[in-house]
């Protein structure tokens, strides 16, 4: 009877794997007309000082309108493209708008444009002979000075061995500033932050949800900023929601945000009119 039950339960998980299976290959089918045919576009979300919230950079992010399921998000097309070496493509046509957008903002907003645009790049693209200069080859050919384009890459991604690092080295030889993602979910080795060329880490959200709280996320943190204050990185504080969250980021010695809070993910005109939606943390 037992055996039985679990024959069943095998099957059933078979199917849902194939089913699965068979959702990702179609996705990625229809994400390579995607590219040629306009479904793809680019959000861009602000990175903010603290405590006032003005701009500083913003971080590109994709958005997928899919024509019979409407948008798909990043988290579920992304890691179709990077299982099907799609991302190679994608993520080419991805680093060369945002780098025309930052040269736009350039142009029309002058000094008040962000410092920094923040483009995400996968392993795979990192684990690919040449993206170094791809990068260089875009920068030329937008016209992009280099220190205003940010590499984000995760600890996972850099430590995937082989020519990852090397490459990361090659891209910050440039004057591409780079920033470690979702610092605290990978491997979080002390030694990769000696080697990695990096100028940025990005505190993951899963801490900051907790700032607040007296619990182990919070020493975490606590932490990360004398880490990131004694080895001249820049900290940003990722997926900030509420006030709370910022004043005590602020207090702890957080000088940069990004979340809900400060603003979402939005299209490029919205950038040049983005004020400041809260006062200043200090005072909340
Ligand atoms: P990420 O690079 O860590 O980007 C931050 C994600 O957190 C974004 O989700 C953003 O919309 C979301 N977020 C920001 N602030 C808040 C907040 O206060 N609350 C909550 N709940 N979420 C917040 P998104 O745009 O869905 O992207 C998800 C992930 O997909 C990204 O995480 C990144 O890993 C990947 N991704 C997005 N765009 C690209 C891209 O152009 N290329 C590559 N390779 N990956 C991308
Ligand atoms: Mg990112
Ligand atoms: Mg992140
Ligand atoms: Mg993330």
């Amino acid at each position: 009877e037992a055996k039985g039950q679990g024959k069943g339960r095998h099957v059933v998980f078979d199917d849902r794997m194939d089913q699965r299976t068979a959702e990702q290959s179609r996705l990625a089918a229809d994400l390579r007309s995607a590219l040629d045919t306009d479904q793809l576009h680019l959000l861009y979300q602000p990175i903010v000082a603290m405590p006032g919230g003005e701009l500083a950079a913003v971080e590109a992010l994709v958005r997928w309108t899919h024509p019979d399921r409407g948008p798909i998000g990043p988290a579920v097309f992304i890691p179709a493209a990077e299982r099907t070496g799609l991302i190679v493509p994608l993520g080419a046509w991805i680093l060369e708008q945002a780098c025309r957008q930052a040269i736009r903002w350039q142009q029309t907003m002058g000094a008040a444009a962000p410092g920094s645009v923040s483009v995400n790049v996968s392993a795979r693209q990192l684990r690919e002979a040449g993206f170094a200069g791809e990068v260089a080859a875009v920068l030329r050919r937008t016209g992009l000075p280099p220190h205003v384009l940010t590499v984000e890459v995760t600890e996972t991604a850099v430590f995937d061995g082989g020519t990852a690092l090397d490459e990361l080295k090659s891209i910050a030889a440039l004057g591409v500033k780079i920033a470690l993602d979702d610092f605290g979910t990978g491997h979080s080795s002390l030694g990769l932050l000696r080697t990695c060329p990096a100028d940025v880490l990005k505190v993951d959200k899963s801490f900051v949800d907790d700032v607040t709280a007296d619990g182990p996320q919070a020493v975490v943190v606590a932490a990360l900023i004398s880490i990131c204050d004694g080895m001249r990185l820049r900290a940003v504080a990722e997926g900030v929601e509420t006030a709370e969250q910022a004043a005590r980021l602020y207090e702890l010695g957080y000088r940069y945000a990004q979340g809900y809070f400060y603003g979402r993910p939005m299209p490029p005109e919205d950038i040049a009119t983005y004020r400041p939606a809260h006062g200043p943390a200090t005072q909340l």
